[in-house]
């Protein structure tokens, strides 16, 4: 999955960046809606990255909804992705 430079998620724009796990809150992705950015730890692998990419969306559209719930719904979408060769 390509990892896009910026993504629309609602009315906000969020930058995607790439960066070292050390500014990383939970190690392996964040989302700073207030500031518009979705970090990911540039040291997993692609389908990690695209499985904590699905996950920040999940979690800039819905701030309250549980990290287990988040997991669940970030592994779906990744797995019907990638089972129907919707990746580039
Ligand atoms: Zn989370």
């Amino acid at each position: 999955m390509k990892i896009p430079k910026k993504l629309k998620i609602g009315s906000v724009t969020l930058d995607i960046k790439l960066t070292h796990p050390d500014n990383i809150e939970g190690g392996c992705g964040d989302c700073d809606v207030i500031n518009q950015v979705i970090r990911l730890n540039s040291d997993m692998s692609d389908d990690m990255k695209a499985f904590t990419l699905w996950h920040e969306i999940i979690h800039a559209w819905n701030t309250t909804l549980e990290e287990e719930k988040t997991d669940a719904m970030a592994q779906m979408i990744v797995t019907v992705i990638k089972d129907n060769n919707l990746y580039e």
